[in-house]
């Protein structure tokens, strides 16, 4: 994408958006659950001086229901009594005017738009005019879906209604093929929504990425090698019995240890010559793969152009299968991950079929029953 950058009035009124120079650590549970795991949690992350803003869920959005959907209102008592006890800056998702009000009624100090709420405009607008004359943080989840105009649509619906204390946290997106993730980071989005919002704090959120724990400390890396502001993360006093997220959540000790193990100021990609000459490697190989595609776009159109003189329908179900079937066995000979090979021939035969419908589309009818 080549659209220009777009400019946004950023005028930060706290410290955790004018960032400094660690990156700002955002921890705590993914659900508000009792008054107990709230101040539990909250008390030992705030030994950790690293950590400043203490987030937790309190109204929980599940794609099914029936499953835990958060407290309310008693979490905002609980978060405010966090902020009392322990001084650390509190934040809760929002996603709707009630919540807003709810929020700031409890003195919730930065509010965030879920990825959930991200993808629709009607409620990033509810919001945004909900908080017209107020002047509170607000940091934007990127939306599900990997569109990217969505999360800059966000952005600037929170900046028409005034909001000039803006973030970005990136979570992941959901894509044919996650795997090991919960949601694909797709690295190359933080470059480009840099590009697109330069200036705008930008934070990584490892744990809805990751969905596991075992793979946190990987992701916040990459996170940080590519210079984000900071990260948020989240960490249950008893990750085990957690009511929301708990596969991916680390107890205060955990996180600390993770962090110290980060490089935390790492705005640096080691380059040396073994990893150029890999490199070099695959640029060689994805210049083969451009040609075989090449190669196999104009059969394709071939094919197309047999299927219209013959009144053939483009869409073969049977041969479909076939296809599908062969690619995915050759796969499993070569130990090639079986979803990932899926979903690549499914974008080529996608395309494929488009090639041939341009095909038809281009050209007289003239056919020919089949013989
Ligand atoms: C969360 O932060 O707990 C959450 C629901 O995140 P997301 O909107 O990224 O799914
Ligand atoms: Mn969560």
């Amino acid at each position: 994408m080549n659209a220009a950058s777009i400019n946004i009035d950023l005028t930060p009124t706290t410290a955790i958006l004018n960032g400094g120079p660690l990156p700002t650590v955002i921890a705590g549970p993914c659900s508000a659950e009792s008054e107990e795991q709230m101040l539990q949690t909250a008390r030992e992350l705030k030994k950790d001086k690293r950590i400043s803003v203490f987030r937790a869920g309190i109204w929980k959005p599940r794609t099914r229901p029936g499953l835990f959907e958060g407290v309310g209102k008693p979490g905002l008592e609980w978060l405010q009594t966090v902020k009392q006890e322990t001084g650390l800056l509190t934040a809760c998702e929002v996603a709707n005017t009630r919540h807003v009000e709810e929020a700031l009624a409890y003195g919730v100090d930065i509010l965030w738009l879920g990825a959930r709420t991200t993808v629709n405009p009607f409620s990033v607008q509810e919001i945004a005019d909900a908080l017209v004359g107020v002047k509170v943080p607000v940091l934007v989840k990127n939306p599900v879906n990997p569109d990217i105009q969505l999360w800059v649509g966000a952005m600037e619906r929170l900046n028409q209604a005034g909001i000039t204390d803006l973030g970005l946290i990136h979570r992941g997106f959901s894509t044919p093929n996650n795997k090991p993730y919960r949601n694909h980071p797709k690295w190359e989005t933080i470059q480009e929504i840099r590009r697109l919002l330069p200036g705008v704090p930008l934070f990584t959120d490892p744990s809805h990425i990751a969905g596991r724990r075992d793979l946190l400390q990987t992701v916040s890396q990459q996170a940080l090698h590519l210079g984000v502001d900071g990260l948020m993360i989240e960490s249950h006093i008893n990750p085990d019995v957690a009511l929301s997220d708990a596969s991916q959540q680390l107890t205060p000790q955990d996180l600390d240890t993770m962090l110290t193990a980060l490089d935390l100021d790492a705005e640096h990609v080691a380059n040396p010559e073994q990893l150029q000459t890999l490199r070099n490697l695959i640029d060689r190989l994805d210049n083969e793969l451009i040609n075989v595609l090449f190669l196999r776009s104009d059969v394709s159109r071939r094919i197309g152009e047999y299927k219209r003189s013959h009144a053939l329908d483009i869409y073969q179900a049977g041969r479909w299968s076939q296809v599908l079937e062969n690619r995915l066995q050759l796969a499993q000979q070569t130990g090639l991950d079986e979803e990932f090979v899926k979903a690549i021939f499914e974008a080529i035969h996608g395309h494929s079929l488009g090639l041939q419908n341009e095909v038809i589309a281009s050209a007289p009818a003239s056919r020919t029953p089949v013989q």
